[in-house]
């Protein structure tokens, strides 16, 4: 298959570039490197030869519509977004700029390039707002009430995902990710936390945590989101799946966990919470599970280490 990703020089693209050359597929990367980077592809041009193409293009242009029309792809992966939730706030028509416009050129390019399927990454933290704790974990008959731009941003992307499917006939799988953590994240993400932490305590500083601590995420590691995207490249039409774990981890526990692998016993320093910070997130991928035959593979001690690992070698 010739697969384009959107946002495949990112954390989370990346990682599915390397997974879908693993695979033995053909790779188009679009991206602008406003976040991403040459330095998370790097493995990838090592071992792709001529079947990874990258281009570097903000999807804000229409001239994306003209690339993503011409790279022959059959599955369009869409991550690329400004991912942040707080950016989003501050910047509401930046964030729409790209997360709603830029995705519509991806769009228009997908269907005038007579692509097979579109694959979105949207946000199963942001996408249902603030649920009532009695519904947690959420699954996908919680009703779409996002609170921040940025989540509304990603509700409209599966709704302007089903338009398209009913005025052009355009596939579509939405895969609502919780919090993803691995190697390659930027401190600055949705789940950032984790990337924080790893390069605080490897360098011995300390770890501040806003509020009590005791506000929970469901945090996912990148390999099992990844291997997510490749499932619903040929299953899951017409869908929206919750991609998590059904675990809520707070933020005390993931520091105790964290500091335990480093071996450091200094506790965490305490500030005022930030507003606007979730209580709770937790998200029911039951229908993941039975749909696109997808669960989770790897435990947080295990994906933890993992992401401590290669901060350790990529500050060495
Ligand atoms: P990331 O910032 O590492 O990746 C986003 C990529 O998009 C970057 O490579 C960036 O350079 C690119 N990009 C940004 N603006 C662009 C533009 N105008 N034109 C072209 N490329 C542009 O973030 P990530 O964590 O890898 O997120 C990937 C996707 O998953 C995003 O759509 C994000 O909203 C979504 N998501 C992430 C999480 C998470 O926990 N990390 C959770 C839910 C959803």
């Amino acid at each position: 298959m010739r697969a384009l990703v959107t946002g495949g020089a990112g954390f989370i693209g990346s990682t599915l570039v390397d997974r879908l050359l693993a695979d033995g597929h053909e790779v188009v990367v679009v991206d602008d490197f406003s976040s991403g980077s040459e330095a998370n592809l790097a493995s990838a041009r090592e071992s792709a030869g001529d079947r990874l193409t990258v281009h570097a293009q903000d999807i804000r242009d229409d001239a994306t519509i003209a690339l993503v029309a011409g790279s022959g792809a059959e599955v369009v992966f869409h991550l690329a977004a400004q991912a942040d939730v707080r950016v989003s706030v501050a910047r509401p028509a930046y964030d729409a700029a790209i997360n709603v416009i830029g995705f519509l050129h991806v769009l228009e390019g997908a269907r005038e390039g007579g692509a097979r399927k579109v694959v979105f990454a949207s946000s199963g933290g942001t996408i249902y707002g603030e649920p009532d704790p009695s519904v947690l974990p959420v699954d996908e008959s919680q009703p779409e009430l996002p609170i921040a731009p940025y989540g509304v941003a990603k509700k409209v992307g599966t709704d302007y995902l089903r338009a398209y499917r009913a005025v052009h006939g355009l596939d579509w799988t939405s895969l609502a990710l919780a919090n993803v953590y691995g190697p390659r994240q930027d401190p600055h993400g949705e789940a950032g936390v984790v990337a924080i932490f790893a390069g605080l305590l490897l360098e011995r500083k300390p770890c501040t945590i806003f509020g009590t601590g005791e506000a929970t995420r469901d945090y996912v590691y990148v390999d099992d989101v990844v291997d997510a995207f490749a499932k619903a490249a040929s299953a899951g039409s017409e869908n929206l799946y919750n991609i998590g774990t059904g675990q809520e981890t707070s933020v005390t526990a993931l520091y105790a966990a964290m500091a335990a692998n480093e071996g450091v016993t200094d506790p965490p320093i305490h500030a005022d919470a930030r507003p606007g910070e979730l209580d709770r997130s937790c998200l029911d991928a039951g229908k993941a599970h039975r749909e696109l035959g997808w669960t989770p593979q790897v435990s947080l001690a295990d994906g933890v280490k993992a992401t401590l690992d290669w901060t350790r070698t990529r500050s060495a």
